[in-house]
């Protein structure tokens, strides 16, 4: 069956495999040995495939000028799906390189038909976030669409000479004039850091969730038709899983119920991971006898992507519930007392930039 991936959709990906062969996204394993350093993510296959990481990582190495980009749509409050993003922003941070992040509030009125009013509020909740969960604000750059430079507006309209309709549609499907600029935009967005009016960078990452590769196709042949002109280069990128909702599908805001949102309260945390769906059997008895399935669990992945970094802990965990030895009531008591610790040292540091104002300090922030 040939996949459509589509940044503006919800769905989940269950076979990531097929994104090798048919987008031709590379595996991440031989990237894995040039990080400078381990992360969880790349040893649990999390970040499963990438375009080029190994070629950065490699430029990272010999000293070249390397940046980070990645975005958000603003366009509900921020959850534990956005946070995999910002903890790889804060991970490649942590090894040098200069990391910008793009707050997409034009794509989320156009796109997601939000008021102007909600995409900034939002957008501002997200920056708070990145900023609280570690990403230093002195060395991070965030940009709203709608208060670029005339460079960056220039770069879309420019792009758009080199497109054609039927390459959009390949691409993306059906779309419509508001996706195509969203699409433009997203290129500029991606390619701009390599101007010299934007810092010159020689090569630039996107860390991404899977369903985003289009834009990254869409800007690698962009980048090849203004090499001469613009001087740019291809950007590469890497892929992570998505962490999937409370109900088994990807978590998104617009499932409320399901989604884990990075203010929710200890209440409503316990509350819904209580009722998550788990790979659990039918009675206590069962369990014992045949032990769960983690692979099929959404409190499983909350182990995997946030609670236990240490290997040894998730193994005893996978071991202990393949076998029968612990019980999915008690395990999701311990998940949700974890995530509660977790989430209430977050909004502590949350609340803190919020008062400081940090946000309002070094971001511009467009007028409604
Ligand atoms: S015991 Fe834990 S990991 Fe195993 S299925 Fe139940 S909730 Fe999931």
């Amino acid at each position: 069956m040939t996949i459509r991936l589509d940044p503006w959709g919800h769905f989940a990906i269950e076979e990531y495999d097929k994104l090798f062969k048919q987008f031709g996204i590379e595996p991440i394993d031989k990237a894995i040995p040039l990080l400078p350093k381990k992360h969880y993510f790349f040893d649990r296959k999390i970040v499963f495939g990438h375009r080029d990481f190994d070629k950065w990582l490699q430029a990272l190495r010999n000293g070249e000028k390397v940046a980070v980009l990645t975005g958000f749509m603003p366009s509900g409050h921020t959850h534990l799906g956005h946070l995999m993003v910002i903890e790889e922003l804060r991970f490649l941070q942590e090894l040098g390189a200069h990391v910008k992040i793009v707050i997409a509030d034009a794509e989320a009125y156009a796109v997601r038909k939000l008021s102007r009013e909600e995409t900034i509020e939002y957008g501002i909740e997200y920056i708070t976030h990145a900023i609280a969960w570690g990403l230093d604000p002195e060395k991070t750059e965030f940009y709203f669409q709608t208060a670029q430079k005339t460079e960056y507006y220039r770069l879309i309209q420019m792009f758009s000479r080199k497109v054609s309709m039927a390459e959009m549609e390949a691409i993306y499907g059906d779309i419509s004039p508001g996706k195509i600029i969203a699409s433009l935009t997203q290129a500029a967005d991606i390619l701009h850091l390599q101007l010299p009016e934007y810092g010159g960078y020689k090569y630039v990452l996107v860390p991404v969730g899977a369903d985003q590769d289009p834009h990254l196709r869409l800007s690698r042949d962009i980048a090849d038709r203004f090499h001469t002109e613009l001087g740019l280069n291809r950007p590469a990128s890497f892929y992570h899983k998505f962490i999937r909702g409370l109900d088994g599908n990807k978590m998104s805001s617009s499932k409320p119920d399901y989604a884990i949102f990075l203010l929710d309260k200890p209440d409503i945390i316990k509350k819904k991971v209580m009722m998550a769906l788990t790979g659990g059997r039918a009675t206590a008895e069962e369990q014992r006898r045949y032990g769960g399935i983690p692979e099929k669990c959404t409190v499983y992945e909350l182990y995997m992507y946030f609670l236990y970094k240490d290997d040894q802990k998730l193994y005893k965990l996978y071991k202990e519930c393949v076998e029968g030895k612990i019980l999915c009531g008690e395990d999701k008591r311990i998940a949700a007392k974890l995530l509660v610790e977790m989430l209430t040292e977050h909004q502590r540091r949350y609340k803190e930039i919020m008062e400081e104002g940090i946000v309002q300090k070094i971001v511009k922030i467009p007028a409604f």
